[in-house]
């Protein structure tokens, strides 16, 4: 059975907030596990991208959203726990 996941396993955002509630794989239907923002077609928009770089996206992207700079490190520190890159 497959496992359903709150928070999208490649960057950590909600999948909640996530366009259409997630990314879609190939065959169209919405990824359980990735956001729209990661996830496309079943595969990944950014696939040469290091943990650290994603890190360095997330941080920006809370920025833009008005979030302060100590929570957008805070919450990007879990992000190496994350399934895409264990
Ligand atoms: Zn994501």
């Amino acid at each position: 059975m497959e496992k359903t996941y709150k928070n999208c396993q490649s960057c950590g955002m909600p999948l909640k907030k996530s366009p259409n509630g997630g990314g879609t794989e190939a065959d169209g239907s919405t990824s359980t596990m990735y956001c729209a923002y990661c996830y496309e077609n079943g595969a990944f928009k950014q696939p040469d991208w290091s943990v650290g770089q994603m890190q360095e996206f997330v941080k920006g992207k809370m920025k833009e959203m008005g979030f302060p700079g100590f929570l957008g490190g805070f919450f990007t520190k879990g992000i190496p726990k994350l399934k895409r890159w264990s």
